[in-house]
């Protein structure tokens, strides 16, 4: 009885590519020392300077496992079915960064059962998952990014890149409930410039944005990073001087009033002075938040009618 499904003539029909080209996915056999015996379709769509090289280290290097191609033969040798290891592929001459998955076997002499060559064989479906599992990740990448950005923009004053009224609303707000429960107390500063209007009406609005922008980096400047700065609207702004006392914030107002006076804007062709007057309260003079707010308004409203260039502390 004839146990083999097919006769002598159909095995020895089976050449070495119709094996190669019967492997679903992408594949190239070499002998043991790295020349390319042959390759199908699909490795020539996926890889296709194979179609110029000889050399299969010309073709991609392996570099999860620590010999060269020419030393795959033994390892492999020693193993028997699929062997997972990682290529990385030459595009152009450049090697790729990323590596793809794939399987190395060996195929033996039919005759003296010695190895004799081996297939390097893609795993498309594992490449498949995790190209696409980078793209995910890149593209969750670039969402945060965009939050981010869009989280930022959504807190920074468009015009002097301060943060803007609606931050600092916040921020003081949950300040105030970490400041009335605990021991440090922070200071609420409200500045105004002094006669802006007049300056937009000599020398023009641009001019006046300029003054806005050279106020704001002046007062960003003077502050510790841990103290928010922000655009109240208009010519008004802002400082919340975190673990801060009245003490400590009258020092902060004397540097920071001092820096505006000496801060010259030039712009439009003319270079400007400018003065500004300052109202502060403590979280701890007040019962409420709004009292906070309010009371700082108060005491700028008293230093404007003192003769403006000055700060005033809220009263009690
Ligand atoms: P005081 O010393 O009493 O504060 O006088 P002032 O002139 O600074 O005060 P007032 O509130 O009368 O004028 C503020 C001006 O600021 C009026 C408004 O046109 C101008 N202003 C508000 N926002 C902007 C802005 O974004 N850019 C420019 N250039 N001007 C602005
Ligand atoms: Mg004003
Ligand atoms: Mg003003």
């Amino acid at each position: 009885m004839n146990i083999f499904p097919f006769n002598r003539s159909v095995e020895e029909s089976l050449s070495i590519r119709s094996v190669i080209e019967n492997i679903t996915e992408a594949a190239v056999i070499t002998t043991l020392e790295g020349n390319i015996v042959n390759y199908n379709h699909r490795f020539s769509a996926h890889v296709p300077s194979v179609l110029h090289t000889k050399k299969i280290e010309e073709v991609f290097e392996v570099t999860s496992i620590n010999c060269s191609i020419k030393e795959m033969g033994k390892v492999i040798s020693a193993r028997s079915g699929l062997f997972p290891v990682r290529l990385a592929l030459y595009d152009k001459g450049e090697r790729n960064s990323e590596t793809s998955p794939a399987y190395v076997s060996m195929l033996k002499s039919r005759n003296s059962r010695k190895p004799a060559a081996l297939i390097y064989q893609l795993d498309e479906q594992l490449l498949r998952f995790t190209q696409r599992l980078a793209q995910i990740t890149n593209a969750k990448k670039q969402h945060a990014r965009l939050a981010r950005r869009s989280k930022l923009e959504a807190t920074t004053d468009v015009l002097t890149r301060l943060k803007n009224r609606r931050f600092v609303q916040s921020f003081a707000e949950l300040h105030w409930y970490s400041c009335i429960r605990g021991v440090d107390d922070a200071v609420l500063v409200m500045f105004d410039i002094d006669h802006f209007k007049k300056i937009n009406d000599a020398y023009g609005h641009d001019v006046g944005d300029d003054v806005i922008k050279a106020f704001a980096t002046c007062l960003k400047e003077e502050a510790r990073a841990a103290d928010v700065v922000g655009r109240w609207g208009g010519e008004e702004f802002i400082v919340i001087l975190t673990k801060c006392t009245l003490q400590e914030a009258r020092i902060y107002l004397h540097r920071a009033m001092n820096k505006i006076r000496w801060l010259k804007v030039t712009s439009g062709g003319a270079t400007l002075s400018l003065t500004a007057s300052a109202g502060y309260c403590a979280f701890s003079q007040c019962n409420a938040l709004e009292e906070v707010y309010q009371k700082a308004d108060e005491a700028l409203y008293r230093a404007k009618h003192s003769g403006r260039d000055t700060f005033t502390r809220a009263c009690d």
